[in-house]
């Protein structure tokens, strides 16, 4: 299967129907490097570790099961109607199964199931218990949890293991606006039954957005010290459908950090290197708070990730300018064998670091509901 790679940047909802070529896509150096290397030392590819040539181990997964929604956060779609993916272009929970227990055997240890927005697709629950039968070590999702209060329960007797839920304003109107729904009381609600679950301490991710609700950082502080959670603050990354994103609007890391410690004295939380957010608890009570500095701290050079997209695409950065189309190996008849080496190719070609901070630099066509954050 050496060389049958399908890479092309596409854009959101990306359907590649063309005929493949392979001669217009041949394998880089390094790519034939890592193979010879697999060849040589290992009896498989699954005895090889999924590394890639900066060195970094790859050790998480995130699975988007869907580019589908209930919500039209200001951040990530757009309030126009966008197209979507066809059923026929979504991998089928058995394509994923096959994938992810290639991947495990290759060293994934974390799979977060996202989306879009993963409780709209039938069938999730069952595929949380199907990854834990893989052995997945660490199994997450992230949500909107407009329908988790119904589900928390069958999820957490699937096997998920944590759970990350997004909340970007505690004022009903101001999350109305941002998310454009009257969801308000289902997420608090399903907030409510995640912490009353094996999920808690239940994990909440608020995009902040210069001049929305970037007035709430200490409210949010507050709110993690009641609930006794974990407050995350994501810097808000250039990944929006309408392209509003620019730097000005950025509320980085090091302000939240600022305010909310003059209010309340945090103590650093010792942290995996390659986890995405640097954490602090409150020095005086309950609760913890994490900043996601992806913009003005980018923290690529421990990065462990990569994504499969709902259309069976590896990507090997959120700012990847070329997917890498496991379906159509998958469909073609390909063996484990051949996807795992194609894999391994795949991932030893992951880019360095993203490039927000650099001149030129243009964002991917994929946003982020088409990507799975
Ligand atoms: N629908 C689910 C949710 O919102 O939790 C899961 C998918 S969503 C794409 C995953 C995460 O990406 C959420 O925490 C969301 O806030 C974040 N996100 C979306 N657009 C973003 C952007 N432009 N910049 C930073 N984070 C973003
Ligand atoms: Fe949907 Fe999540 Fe994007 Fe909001 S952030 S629109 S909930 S996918």
């Amino acid at each position: 299967m050496l060389g049958l790679r399908v890479r092309a940047e596409t854009p959101g909802p990306p359907v590649w129907k063309g005929e493949y070529d392979w001669r217009k896509f041949p394998p880089a150096y390094a790519q034939v490097q890592t193979r010879i290397w697999a060849f040589l030392f290992f009896e498989s590819w699954s005895e090889m570790p999924l590394t890639d040539k900066f060195g970094r181990a790859i050790t998480d997964l995130r699975v988007s099961v869907t580019d589908r929604c209930n919500f039209r956060c200001v951040y990530c779609r757009s309030a126009n109607p966008e197209n979507h993916m066809s059923a026929d272009d979504l991998l089928s929970w058995d394509e994923y199964e096959r994938l992810v227990r290639i991947l495990v055997a290759m060293g994934i240890r974390k799979v977060r199931v996202t989306g879009g927005e993963p409780l709209v697709r039938e069938g999730v629950e069952d595929f949380i218990a199907r990854l834990k039968a893989l052995g997945v070590q660490d199994l997450s999702m992230t949500t909107n949890a407009h329908l988790l209060a119904e589900r928390c329960d069958r999820l957490v007797g699937a096997g998920l293991g944590r759970i990350n839920i997004s909340l970007d304003s505690l004022d009903r109107a101001k999350f109305e606006r941002i998310t454009r729904t009257k969801s308000f009381d289902k997420v608090m609600a399903g907030i409510d039954a995640a912490q009353a679950s094996p999920l808690r301490p239940v994990k909440i991710n608020a995009v902040l957005v210069r001049g929305v609700n970037d007035d709430e950082v200490e409210a949010f502080a507050q709110f993690a010290r009641e609930r006794d959670l974990i407050m995350r603050f994501i810097e808000f990354m250039p990944l929006d459908a309408d392209r509003a994103w620019t730097r000005d609007t950025v509320v980085t890391g090091a302000e939240v950090h600022r305010r909310i410690s003059a209010m309340w004295p945090l103590v650093p939380v010792v942290h995996e290197r390659s986890e995405t957010a640097r954490k602090y608890r409150f020095a005086d009570g309950r609760g913890e708070i994490g900043l996601i500095s992806s913009v003005s701290q980018p923290f690529c050079g421990f990065c462990s990730r990569i994504r499969l997209t709902a259309d069976g695409k590896l990507r090997t950065c959120l700012f990847s300018k070329d997917d890498h189309d496991l379906k159509f190996l998958l469909r073609g008849g390909a063996t484990d064998r051949e996807i795992g080496d194609e894999i391994l190719a795949i991932v030893a070609e992951k880019e360095k670091g993203h490039r927000i901070n650099e001149p030129g630099f243009v964002p991917p066509s994929r946003t982020m509901v088409f990507i799975g954050g």
